[in-house]
Order: C-alpha cells, then structure tokens, then sequence
C-alpha cells in the first residue's frame, strides 16, 4: 500500500489531525508525523540548527520536536520506509484564506511537500466547524489527487466553512484589509506591550475567492503554486532593468575598489 503522510501546525495531539487520520486511514498506508506542539502562524520556519528527534507514539505516528516543514523534510526525504505518494496538512483548527496563507504553518507544510515534489493538500477547518466533516471533504479530494495527481508545482488549499457545506467551489485567494493596526496595552507595571492581530478581519472583492466562497458557506478550493513571481510588474517593470544597469556599472566603475586587484596575504616563511 502507498504511504500517505499526515502533518499539522496544531501539534500531534489535535483533535482536527485525529479526524484527518479517522478519515483518511483507508486511503493507504498513513503515517503521522506532526510538531510535539502547537506551531500555529510559524510559516515556512525550517530548523536548521538544533537536531530533530522523532518520539514514536505507536506504529505509525511520531511527534517532532520541530516545524510541519520540518516535518514533512523527514517524512518525504528517508525517515520513512517509503515516499510518500500524498502529504495532507491539518485540519486546522481556523480557517486558512487569502493573505493569510503566508503565515500559515498548515499550508507551509504542504508547500514543502510540493517542493519535494509530492502531491500535497492543506485541510482548515472555520472556527465552530465540525472536524467529522472537514475530514470527508478531506478524503474526498485527497481520493481526487491520488487518481487524477495535481498539475506542477500546484498545492491545494482547502477551507471548510463552519456550518454544513453547499457544496464546493473552485477559488482564489482573497485579499485581506488590516483595519486595526497594533493593540497597545500596559502591563501591572506601567510598561507598554503590543497585540498582532487584533480587530476584525474585513475582505476586499469576495467575488471569485476563498473567503466569499467560505462566507456563503461553501467548501472552497484554491490550487496554490510556489511562483511568487508577480508576471505582470515583470512586464510592467522591463524598463528598469537598462535605466539601474548604466547606474549600476556608473557606480562600479568610480568606487575605488573596483578595478582593484585583490590584496595578497603577506606569505610567512
Ligand atoms: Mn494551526
């Protein structure tokens, strides 16, 4: 049977991981290997400098003292018998939509498993949503991927609203205005400490997107790809490029250094 890795950014213990597991059991042979804890909002974080130890909790799943990346780094590149055919990342507990896909340690972890270049899904659960849900609408694309595979360097991202969906739409990403900037409080002492991401979070042109699709209650699917090239200021962009070389090379040509021959060390002996 092919391997099918389960990963998080809640941590291993989370009830939304358990019910992607519930749900996905008969789809292969499925491994866990989650962060011990909670790395919500961690990103794309790699641990670089710290080993990383797998705890087996029972057969096949593992705890990780490290990012979802970190962990799907294990699971695809030899820590287990085989590589894998599918990473899904979640459910998480929270809605992933729009610009906040960059914070997002669930869609990170798929994003990783893209790049090494296995078919990968992000599963999000909207607050008050149930997970039994969530995990058949997992299972149902997953089954998808498997058959049909996913077009390159494409991963999915799924949002599942809170109430029972209306079926599923195929989205894109949504654009988040940050209305509230930082939430300034004092501590007992009189100090000043800051809040992120305090106040409500309000949606620019729902038409077409994740999170309209999500607000009128739909299951939303947005394929994401790993290019954060911007095309159009690219071509918008063309004429900089002759304009910053001539200053450029200007500036490399009257810096003192420029020309200079590399100094020698002075030899001993
Ligand atoms: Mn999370």
């Amino acid at each position: 049977m092919s391997v099918v890795v389960l990963t998080n950014d809640d941590g291993v213990h989370a009830p939304g991981l358990a019910a992607l597991e519930k749900a996905l059991a008969e789809l292969g042979e499925v491994y866990v290997v989650a962060p011990e804890r909670e790395q919500s909002a961690c990103g794309h974080a790699l641990t670089l400098h710290r080993p990383l130890r797998p705890l087996r909790l029972s057969e096949r799943r593992f705890s990780v003292n490290g990012t979802p990346s970190d962990c799907v780094n294990l699971a695809v590149l030899g820590f287990l018998p085989e590589t894998p055919v599918l990473v899904v990342s979640g459910i998480n507990h929270g809605a992933n939509l729009g610009d906040d896909v960059t914070y997002s340690g669930t869609v990170a972890a798929a994003m990783e498993g893209t790049i090494l270049g296995v078919p990968s899904i992000a599963v999000s659960l909207v607050d008050g949503g149930d997970f039994e849900t969530a995990g058949r609408v997992a299972r149902l694309v997953a089954m998808r991927v498997l058959v049909g595979g996913l077009p390159g360097n494409t991963l999915l991202n799924v949002n599942v609203p809170s109430q029972p969906p209306r079926g599923l739409r195929m989205t894109r990403l949504g654009h988040r205005v940050y209305k509230e900037k930082i939430v300034e409080q004092a501590d007992p002492r009189g100090r000043s400490h800051y809040w992120l991401g305090g106040g409500e979070a309000r949606w620019d042109d729902l038409e077409g997107t994740d999170m309209g699709a999500v607000h009128d209650g739909y299951v939303s699917l947005t394929p994401l790809h790993l290019d954060l090239t911007n095309h159009r200021a690219l071509a918008q962009l063309g004429d900089w490029q002759g304009g910053l070389n001539a200053q450029l090379l200007n500036e490399t040509r009257r810096s003192p250094r420029a020309g200079a021959a590399p100094k020698r060390k002075p030899r001993s002996g």
